[in-house]
């Protein structure tokens, strides 16, 4: 009702104004240089719940790159194209607890293949599943599974790829540990362009709660009943995003919130919450997607801002799956 409408979208505003302080504790990426153009001051947030009730607040309307929470979404179109079983013989399953670009575990013996598909290496070795023989044809079904989710096609951001290009000597180092180690199915050159592509997609924050909504729903469009995800990759899906989507701060995101969630660099977090049994009635019982953006990040990755935000809406509506 109206009246609902009017009261969770008080508290959103009152929570996104009192957690934009906290981005003071944060700066944004300068690793890829053209990220440090974010205004390290935005922080907005879309929830869009199964039943149709949605809020928005703070800076709705500035794009923002997906970088790694592309992962997620090139791990879903691999498990689409290959299967599932094929995907999980191709990357193994478990966090690491190391940063996001980090080499160790691939030196450490012995390495049967990449620990999970949401670290870069393992992310570019998912991305080396990916039929077709230019980068843009292999991130055509991404590109599709994208407009069939959001309704449009969203736009690669030129700059950012060839900023992401031009500054990707770590991606380079880390493909070719995995070149050595024989884990790419195809070019490595092919390959990390089609990663550095992927990550520089331009979306925006109701995007990211549109796809968290579909995976809260076990990759079903609420709308019509049409099954846009399987079902087990949704669920996989949303396993590796509580287990390994935040980087190495998983683990306390898990505890501290509960929801399965993929953060970016550039300061997006797209969030699934899946419906929960209550006695009492909360916001979003039946489930949401969620997403955040605010690119003044901590010092694991995420955005900082948008992490306590969350922790706060998630202790306030019960949100936690656990
Ligand atoms: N494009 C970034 C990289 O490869 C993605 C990393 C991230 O968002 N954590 O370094």
């Amino acid at each position: 009702t109206g009246e609902t409408q009017e009261w969770l979208q008080q508290y959103v505003d009152d929570w996104v104004a009192f957690y934009r302080k906290h981005i003071n504790d944060g700066s944004v990426a300068t690793y890829i240089p053209e990220l440090q153009k974010a205004d390290p001051n935005d922080l907005g947030i879309a929830i869009i719940g199964k039943n149709g009730l949605s809020v928005r607040s703070g800076d709705t309307e500035i794009p923002f790159t997906l970088q790694s929470i592309s992962k997620a979404i090139t791990f879903i179109v691999a498990c689409m194209d290959r299967g599932v079983s094929y995907m999980l013989d191709t990357v193994d399953v478990e966090p690491t607890g190391e940063a996001f670009n980090s080499i160790m575990h691939l030196e450490m013996k012995p390495v049967k293949k990449p620990l999970n598909p949401f670290n870069n290496a393992g992310a570019i070795t998912v991305t080396s599943t990916l039929p077709g023989e230019t980068s843009d044809e292999r991130l055509e079904p991404v590109f599709q599974l994208l407009e069939t989710m959001l309704g449009y096609r969203p736009e690669l951001n030129v700059d950012v790829y060839e900023s992401e290009r031009d500054s990707s000597t770590r991606n380079r180092a880390i493909g070719y540990y995995l070149l050595e180690m024989d884990f790419l199915e195809s070019d490595l050159d092919i390959t990390l362009e089609t990663y550095f592509k992927q990550c520089s997609i331009d979306v925006s924050i109701d995007d990211l709660a549109r796809i968290g909504m579909i995976l809260a729903n076990d990759g079903m469009d609420p709308k019509n009943g049409e099954e846009i995800i399987p079902r087990q990759v949704a669920r996989i899906t949303k396993v590796l995003m509580l287990t390994c989507g935040m980087y190495d701060a998983s683990g306390k995101f898990a505890t501290y919130v509960g929801i399965p969630a993929k953060s970016g660099v550039s300061g997006g977090i797209l969030a699934a919450v899946p419906p929960r049994v209550r006695e009492e009635i909360m916001p979003f019982t039946d489930g949401c997607g969620i997403g955040v953006y605010g690119p003044a990040l901590g010092d694991k990755g995420n955005s900082i801002a948008g992490i306590r935000l969350l922790r706060h809406i998630a202790t306030q509506w019960d949100l936690s799956i656990f």
